[in-house]
C-alpha cells in the first residue's frame, strides 16, 4: 500500500470502524495533502475481490489488474486527478454526473461486488451537477460507493455533507514532514517547509519555484537598497497573489524578528531578517503590511501588476532606516 504515512490513521478512520460504509465519504484537506494518492488506493482496495479484512488490496487478482491499467468496469472517476487540484477553472458538468447515474445502472461484473465512483476536487461541481449529484445520494444503488475529494468543504452542497461520512485529513506534523523528506532523500528542503503550510508534498513539487523564490528573496534580503530593476517578469509566473503572498510572509518574518528574535518561514535567512529587523521602523513595517493585505484583495483582478509592485516596493524601503 502507497499511502503517506501521516494518512494511516485515516485509513484506519475509513476501514476498520465497525459500521458498515456509508454510501458517500467525503474526503477533505488542504491542496496537495496527499487525499488524492489515499482515494486511489482505497478505491483499489473496494473494487480488488481479495481484500483482507483492513480492506488492502491483494495486487494480483484481475480486479487489481484492471485498476492499474485504469480499466476497472466498476470504477467510475470524475475530473482529473492532481493536476488540477486548487484551480476551479475546470468546472464538473451535469453531464459528467449523469454519466455517473448511467455507470450506477449497470449491474457489478463481480456478484456483490462493489461499484466505486470518485469525483475529484468536487468544489468545482456547480448548483445543477451538486443537484444532480444528490438525486443519485438520495436514492444510492446497492453496493455503490461514491468517493468525493475536495480542498473546500464549504463549497459543497450542505445537503450533500449530510448524507455523506466526513473524512478529514491534514498536512504531517515537522517531524513527519522531516522523516518524510528524509526518505526522498531532500533534507536539505526542512528549512522551508512552513513556506508550504508544513506539507512537504507541496514543497517537493513545487521544484521549478525554487530558483524564482531564490532570486526574491535575494532581492527582498536588500533593504533600503532594494533595487526595482531587479523586477523581473517572471516574479508574476505564479500569479500576483502568489508574489504577495510570498511578500507577505517575508514582511511578517521581519517582524516577528524585530518582536520576538524567532523565525518561522524564513530560518535558513536567519542572520539577514535579523539585520533587517534591526533597521526597520515598527509603524512604517505595519503599514507596509496593511498595504499588501489591502493589495491582495484585488490581487487577482486584472490590474497593473508591475506599477502595484513598484509602489510596493518604494514603501518596502522606507521601512529600513
Ligand atoms: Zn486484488
Amino acid at each position: 500500500m502507497n499511502i503517506l504515512p501521516w494518512h494511516k490513521g485515516n485509513w484506519e478512520e475509513l476501514f476498520t470502524v465497525t459500521e458498515k460504509l456509508p454510501h458517500a465519504l467525503v474526503l477533505y484537506g488542504p491542496c496537495n495533502s496527499g487525499i488524492d494518492i489515499f482515494t486511489l488506493e482505497a478505491s483499489k482496495s473496494l473494487v480488488c475481490r481479495n481484500h483482507n479484512e483492513t480492506e488492502v488490496y491483494c495486487n494480483t487478482c484481475q480486479d487489481c489488474n484492471w485498476f492499474d491499467s485504469n480499466s476497472h468496469p466498476d470504477i467510475f472517476f470524475v475530473g482529473a486527478t492532481r493536476i488540477d487540484e486548487g484551480t476551479s477553472s475546470n468546472n464538473i458538468s451535469i453531464d459528467l454526473i449523469r454519466e455517473l447515474k448511467v455507470f450506477f445502472e449497470l449491474t457489478p461484473h463481480q456478484q456483490h461486488g462493489k461499484k466505486v465512483a470518485v469525483i475529484f476536487n468536487a468544489h468545482r461541481m456547480n448548483l445543477s451537477s451538486s443537484n444532480a449529484l444528490l438525486k443519485i445520494l438520495e436514492e444510492p444503488p446497492g453496493e455503490s460507493i461514491i468517493i468525493l475529494t475536495t480542498s473546500d468543504l464549504s463549497m459543497l452542497l450542505p445537503t450533500i455533507k449530510s448524507r455523506s461520512r466526513l473524512i478529514s485529513f491534514s498536512n504531517p506534523n515537522l517531524e513527519e514532514a522531516k522523516e518524510y523528506l528524509g526518505v526522498a532523500n531532500k533534507q536539505e528542503l526542512l528549512p522551508f517547509i512552513n513556506l508550504y503550510a508544513g506539507n512537504p508534498l507541496a514543497l517537493l513539487n513545487d521544484h521549478l519555484n525554487y530558483p524564482l523564490l531564490a532570486e526574491i528573496i535575494h532581492c527582498l534580503q536588500q533593504g533600503k537598497k532594494f533595487d526595482s530593476s531587479n523586477i523581473n517578469p517572471n516574479w508574476f509566473v505564479n500569479g500576483f497573489p502568489w508574489l504577495i503572498n510570498l511578500i507577505q510572509k517575508w514582511a511578517y518574518e521581519i517582524l516577528l524578528s524585530k518582536l520576538t528574535h524567532q523565525q518561522f518561514y524564513f530560518p535558513a535567512e536567519q542572520s539577514k531578517i535579523a539585520d533587517l529587523a534591526s533597521m526597520a521602523n515598527i509603524s512604517n513595517l505595519l503599514r507596509f503590511q496593511k498595504k499588501l493585505n489591502d493589495l491582495k484583495l484585488y490581487a487577482s483582478s486584472p490590474i497593473n501588476k508591475e506599477i502595484n509592485l513598484d509602489i510596493i516596493f518604494i514603501d518596502y524601503r522606507k521601512i529600513f532606516i
